[in-house]
């Protein structure tokens, strides 16, 4: 079976609910498989929303990945990010969000290892 122009139209639907001003249902699946990261190297579900969780990239871990992604973002009804919605196509059909968005806060900072060597006017 081959899809027509027309039927692959459809996958686009929510451009034309943009057009529209309509409510459009999708799942945002930004701060998992769509990560916006800025010019100070902090993650953010996307452009128009920096701050969620607005931690360093270096300190986001796959465990703040996948509650992102089963995390239900408020402004996906109304989203115009074109980007996001391309990238979570394929995910509207599984892994219901059924998570809240929390304050993420970045894990325990390790201690910095200390080299032990010898004292001063030791030799
Ligand atoms: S729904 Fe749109 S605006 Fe909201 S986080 Fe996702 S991409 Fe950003």
């Amino acid at each position: 079976m081959t899809l027509s122009k027309r039927s692959f139209s459809r996958f686009n639907s929510f451009q034309h609910d943009v057009a529209r001003a309509k409510a459009h249902r999708w799942r945002c699946r930004s701060g998992a498989r769509y990560l916006y990261v800025c010019e100070d190297g902090l993650v953010h579900w996307c452009s128009q929303q920096r701050g969620y969780p607005g931690i360093p990239l270096e300190q986001y871990t796959p465990e703040m990945r996948h509650r992102q992604f089963y995390t239900e973002k408020y402004c996906a009804p109304l989203c115009t990010v074109s980007c996001v919605q391309q990238v979570g196509m394929l995910d509207n059909w599984r892994a219901p969000q059924t998570l809240k968005p929390v304050p993420v806060t970045p894990p325990a900072a390790q201690p910095e290892l200390v080299q032990i060597g010898p004292a001063r006017g030791d030799s």
